[in-house]
């Protein structure tokens, strides 16, 4: 998605017209960069909510960085699960949390001697960070389409989880708030931002200097390339050539190889590795 004011302002629209409808907003972002995928301003819209942050994709972050989000986030006042949308791991502590940020609610529905019905909930995040596999994740088989309920939901279908959460079928997209350089490579990395705002061989470049940084050991382990004062640009041709990726007269094909090392990064084939 290339995200210009038109879109920017739709979204927006779309995401306070929803968030009216919901109790719980569950804001997905990346294990491997969550602050980088995160957007005050569209935070400040659903603030009026209860607002739990979802770590998705933990299995491919580093562990000890997605403990340190969670108590940096926690401290902040905020409720945070950790989630691997892709085997169901941490599922049931997301239904917790809903429960836990619903129950202030529930209590005050009972004093006023009011029916307590099954909190509702919404999923919004920048793109590709999980958000349609996250639903189907919670959903599982029990799949309970509650229908479109005229006036009240406008069109909008309800999917009942497990211990009665409902939640919004279509999850609400966001985007960052892209304040630097780093913080846009990170995007691109995480597939979040187009490569129309970056070039592959940028971003490329940036994942073997974060890997010189982070994980040297990967570089020789996976792609057998010895690490030491080269610059990127020679770890990247050095790649290519124990690849073979070689065009005419045995210039290393750079193009196919940055391709190989976002694909690798992406899948985790090159281990958990966290961006921020
Ligand atoms: P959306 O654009 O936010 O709806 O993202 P999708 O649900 O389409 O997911 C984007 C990609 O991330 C897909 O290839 C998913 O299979 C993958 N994905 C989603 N959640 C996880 C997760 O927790 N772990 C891993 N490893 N992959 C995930």
């Amino acid at each position: 998605i290339n995200w210009y004011p038109g879109h920017m302002v739709k979204a927006r629209r779309e995401i306070e017209e929803n968030i009216k409808l919901v109790d719980i907003v569950l804001m997905l972002l990346d294990a491997r960069a969550p602050l980088s995928c995160r957007n005050p301003d569209l935070e400040k819209i659903v603030s009026r909510k209860k607002l739990i942050f979802i770590l998705n994709k933990m299995d491919l972050a580093a562990p000890a960085a997605t403990r340190q989000h969670q108590k940096m986030l926690q401290q902040d006042g905020y409720s945070v699960v950790a989630m691997d949308s892709s085997s169901g791991k941490g599922a049931k502590d997301v239904v917790q949390a809903i429960k836990d940020a619903y129950a202030e609610q529930a209590d005050r529905l009972v004093q006023k001697g009011r029916r307590v019905r099954s909190p509702r909930v919404m999923v919004v995040g920048v793109p590709n960070v999980g958000k349609s596999t996250f639903l189907n994740c919670l959903v599982g088989q029990k799949i309970a389409r509650t229908g479109a309920k005229p006036g009240i939901t406008r069109g909008k279908q309800w999917i009942r989880v497990r211990e009665d959460v409902e939640f919004m079928d279509t999850p609400g997209l966001m985007w960052p708030k892209v304040e630097d350089v780093e913080q846009g490579l990170k995007l691109a990395l995480l597939d979040i931002v187009g490569e129309n705002a970056y070039s592959e061989e940028e971003v490329a470049l940036y994942l073997i200097r974060t890997l010189q940084e982070k994980a040297p050991q990967v570089i020789f382990t996976k792609y057998k390339v010895e690490v030491g004062q080269q610059s990127e640009q020679e770890i990247l041709a050095a790649i290519a050539q124990k690849r073979g990726y070689l065009n005419k007269g045995g210039i290393p094909d750079s193009e196919k190889t940055c391709h190989l090392l976002l694909q690798d990064y992406r899948r985790g084939n090159l281990g958990k590795i966290s961006l921020d």
